[in-house]
């Protein structure tokens, strides 16, 4: 039997994680990176002492839901890290299940192959700050970022012809409106670019637990600005 990557986390429905549709959700562990502002950095700090969830037992509930839940939401960590991402992806395909995955854009082959066989109908790559390797550094919290990856894997997606969107979590600590601009020109043309709303609760790194997020005028500025460069820009969590 093919392996299929460790699940470490299941919601079974949610509103907020593919836009207009109801979705299941599947949290995968293990990450390259170490987001100060990460919520889901026990995926990768103490991953085994999560509980575990068998693909048998999504796969069954997706099947009872068939007409109700409309797909699957893979996110991590960073999927396409795990062992069996493709298998997986193919065997929910065969099964029937519409997938979306997130992911940080640092693995552009198994991006690739998963956009050619045609295994996921939708993609969200977080583009965490403008593409060099100083400021990828200081957001993602690893040294010697290959910004190459993150530049194939943005125009795989662009070209993709699946539905995506880019999106970039706002922390005052990390981005501005000068940041948000240099990524807005960094895909420019693209379908859809988010500003995620950043949240200061349960961070990764305590230091940013007292930061005060932007005011919600203060983002939609910024999606003004960014505005000229995407066919659409949305403003989330806010
Ligand atoms: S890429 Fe995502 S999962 Fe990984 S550390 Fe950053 S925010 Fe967390």
């Amino acid at each position: 039997m093919q392996s299929l990557p460790d699940i470490r986390g299941f919601i079974k429905n949610t509103l907020i994680e593919w836009d207009g549709l109801i979705s299941s959700e599947v949290f995968l562990p293990g990450c390259n990176f170490r987001c100060p502002y990460c919520h889901s950095y026990e995926l990768f700090t103490k991953p085994d002492e999560l509980d575990a969830v068998s693909w048998d037992d999504v796969c069954k509930y997706l099947d009872e839901k068939k007409g109700w839940v409309d797909g699957l939401v893979l996110c991590g960590g960073e999927p396409f890290m795990s062992r069996g991402i493709l298998n997986c992806l193919e065997m929910l395909k065969n099964r029937g299940i519409k997938v979306k995955i997130d992911t940080n854009g640092y693995f552009p082959e198994e991006l690739r192959k998963a956009i050619a066989r045609q295994l996921v109908a939708y993609i969200a790559m977080d583009i965490k700050a403008p593409l060099n390797a100083l400021e990828y550094s200081r957001v993602t919290g690893v040294n010697n970022v290959d910004i190459l990856k993150l530049v194939e894997s943005i125009n795989l997606i662009k070209k993709s012809g699946i539905d995506y969107e880019f999106r970039t979590t706002v922390c005052p600590v990390y981005i501005n409106k000068k940041n948000v601009v240099e990524i807005a020109k960094s895909i420019e043309g693209a379908k859809k670019y988010s500003l995620q709303q950043f949240n200061p609760k349960n961070c990764y790194s305590t230091s940013l637990r007292g930061i005060k997020p932007y005011l919600k005028e203060e983002i939609y500025e910024m999606k003004k600005l960014v505005a000229p460069y995407v066919e659409s820009c949305m403003v989330k969590g806010v």
